[in-house]
């Protein structure tokens, strides 16, 4: 999932921390969750190292991206952004430019040479030699290390929240992907699957609720198939660690994301289903609706196959929230095979989905075995069909909302106005009401009458 709310969000200065320190540095991040999970992690190593953090990248000794591959666009924004730091640069030179993330593993030591004002280029595994690179590179030298790892989880570095609300926090529990999807630049630049240590998932995740955090959402490209087997219990599986962060209390959330259609198992519903601090919904990516598609996606599943998912999860949790991933134009895609993701959708009622056209990657399967052969302006015609019968489907959705009366958990000021509060329900639906005059403060859980909708937000009052 990308947030497009949060592109290129900025690190905020650590709050209440007095301590004044020798260097500055300034993060953005890009792409999809774990990027910016793992910026808080790279926050966490330089605050080590005696960095403080700060939003204005002007007054910065040191100056990251953290990228995102995941479609050219998203590289041609961290291009763009680049040269907004050259300005800068000239009037310091001793300011360092450092590329962390998925671009920086993808195009290694090239990085250096197509962009000259790069001085350290990071992949998503190698941020613990962040300190090392730093020191070489303020010595004169350009720096690269984007070694994968088989086991690299930082399971032991306690992240630095970013910009947070104190209510909702995300934890990783794995890095990497093994399923090769053909369009996908994932197992590339983020290698192997590897499951963090169930405990030090608990462990933070217990940390945070003392400290006030009241929502965390588990991360990983494919969480239904987060294993750790080094435990004296035996081994621990996605059912089980869900179960397990849900029963540090009834007053702490879980969410979790992203889950393939192929691994997702009755075993996590039935955990879903009998806790109610799990929370009803699920992102599920479908990508295409034909099966002869999917097949080309080495998605390992069949239209069938998914629609019998959806079926199960709505008779185990009638009430869940439900979301997805399209994808516009893959390599040889027909109309009518077009059709098929637009039926899908009919039969699938999301309630909200993340929708994109074809981009090709050079390196992966799909770009080596198949060409991408469909004409862009039908790529952008396919979705905007997709796009529009979404917003249909996520309109009714939130129309059937009204009159229900739903448990939010407060997040914080309403965006448009600080006379409302605004939280999600258990369905991931964003709830915006009246404060009132009563004395309640973010991450309290308040009951909510909804009384109007928009296709992305409920309007409610609370009762
Ligand atoms: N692991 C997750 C999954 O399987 O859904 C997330 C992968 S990716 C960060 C998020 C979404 O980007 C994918 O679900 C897919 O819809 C989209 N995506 C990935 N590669 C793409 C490409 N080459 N062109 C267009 N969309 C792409
Ligand atoms: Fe990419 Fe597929 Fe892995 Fe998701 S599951 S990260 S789409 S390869």
């Amino acid at each position: 999932m990308i947030d497009e709310v949060r592109q290129g969000e900025a690190f905020a200065p650590f709050k209440g921390d007095p301590s004044v320190f020798p260097k500055k540095f300034y993060i953005e991040s890009y792409g999809c969750q774990m990027n910016f999970s793992d910026s808080e992690i790279v926050a966490s190593i330089l605050h080590g190292e005696g960095f403080g953090a700060t939003r204005n990248f002007e007054e910065a000794d040191l100056v990251l991206l953290n990228t995102c591959s995941i479609r050219e666009k998203a590289e041609q924004t961290v291009r763009n952004r680049l040269q907004a730091f050259r300005k800068v640069k000239d009037n310091n030179p001793g300011m360092l430019i450092g590329v962390l993330g998925c671009m920086a593993e993808r195009l290694k030591a090239k990085f250096l040479e197509e962009e000259k004002l790069v001085d350290i280029v990071v992949g998503p595994d190698a941020y613990r030699s962040l300190p090392g690179l730093i020191t070489e590179a303020e010595g004169g030298q350009k720096t690269v290390n984007v070694l994968l790892s088989r086991d690299e989880t930082y399971a032991d570095i306690s992240p630095i929240r970013l910009d947070s609300n104190g209510v909702t926090a995300f934890v990783s529990i794995m890095r990497g992907c093994n399923n090769m999807c053909t369009f996908c630049v994932v197992p590339f630049t983020r290698g192997r699957e590897r499951s963090r240590d169930a405990e030090s998932i608990v462990n933070e995740s217990k940390d945070l609720f003392e400290r006030g955090f009241r929502e965390i959402t588990l991360l990983g490209q494919n969480v239904d198939s987060y294993y750790y087997s080094s435990t004296p219990e035996g081994a621990i599986t996605f059912a089980r660690l869900l179960e397990m962060v849900a029963l540090i209390s009834p007053l702490l959330r879980i969410r979790f994301s992203t889950s393939h259609p192929k691994d997702i198992t009755d075993d996590v519903l039935h955990t879903m289903a009998k806790y109610t601090n799990i929370c009803k919904y699920i992102h599920l990516p479908v990508q295409s609706g034909n099966t002869r598609i999917l097949q080309l996606m080495n998605r390992t599943y069949t239209r069938e196959w998914y629609l019998s998912k959806i079926k199960r999860i709505r008779e185990i949790m009638p009430d869940c929230g439900l979301s997805t991933d399209v994808i516009s134009g893959f390599c040889t895609e027909s109309e009518e095979e077009h059709s098929d993701t637009l039926s899908v959708m009919e039969k699938s009622r999301f309630d909200m989905a993340y929708m994109f056209s074809y981009s090709e990657r050079p390196g992966t399967l799909a770009a080596r075995r198949y060409s991408d052969d469909i004409p862009e302006e039908t790529k952008k015609r396919r979705l905007t069909e997709i796009i529009n019968l979404q917003n249909a489907h996520s309109r009714e959705s939130y129309k059937n909302d009204i009159g229900k009366t739903f448990e939010v958990l407060i997040e914080g000021n309403s965006k448009k106005s600080d006379r409302d509060w605004c939280g999600r329900n258990t369905q991931n639906k964003m709830v915006v009401f009246p404060k009132k005059t009563t004395s309640l403060k973010k991450g309290d859980y308040v009951q909510v009458k909804i009384t109007s909708a928009t296709s992305a937000t409920l309007m409610g009052e609370m009762i």
